[in-house]
């Protein structure tokens, strides 16, 4: 079911790529970003290039949801046969009403947003077969949870 860009790879040196990309970015901004990791590598079926601009989203919009000094925390580890990947942010949170249309094609609520970043990221969720869920809590941060299977190479 998968086209031809959908390789075996493993998840932590792509999200350490996406660390390294936002590196200048994180220092500017003065926030941090904290990953850990199950010690067992993780596999999964992965267009390496969505897969980075899916990271690269979720990281930009919770760097332009903290003020001050923030921090992101991501964590990589398995539930079941799934790999979960969470991106936890320390900004303004989001209230529970517009919770179910953040995802939505142009929702937006930044003066110069296109509100397409979501919505994409949601796009290549699905199509790495897995899912993409939110909690948030208002002026404590927000978490993205996003699940999907697991590849085992060895096996
Ligand atoms: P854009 O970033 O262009 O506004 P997105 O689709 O990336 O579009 O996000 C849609 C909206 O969802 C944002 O405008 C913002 O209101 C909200 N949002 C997304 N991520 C976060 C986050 N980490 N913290 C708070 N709000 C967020
Ligand atoms: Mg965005």
């Amino acid at each position: 079911p998968h086209a031809t860009k959908f390789k075996v790879h493993p998840i932590e040196p792509c999200i350490q790529r996406v660390i390294s990309l936002l590196d200048s970015e994180s220092g500017r901004l003065g926030h941090q970003i904290h990953f850990n990791a199950d010690p067992q590598p993780f596999h999964m079926m992965m267009d390496q290039d969505k897969m980075l601009q899916l990271l690269l989203n979720l990281i930009k919009n919770a760097f332009e949801a903290m003020t001050d000094q923030g921090s992101v925390s991501i964590h990589l580890y398995s539930s079941d046969k799934n790999a979960v990947i969470e991106i936890a942010d320390t900004g303004s949170g989001i209230p529970g009403t517009e919770l179910d249309k953040i995802f939505l094609p142009f929702y937006t609520t930044k003066d110069s947003g296109t509100g397409l970043g979501l919505s994409i990221c949601h796009k290549i969720v699905q199509d790495h077969e897995g899912t993409m869920e939110v909690e948030s809590e208002l002026d404590k941060g927000t978490k993205f949870i996003i699940t999907v299977p697991l590849v085992f190479p060895d096996e």
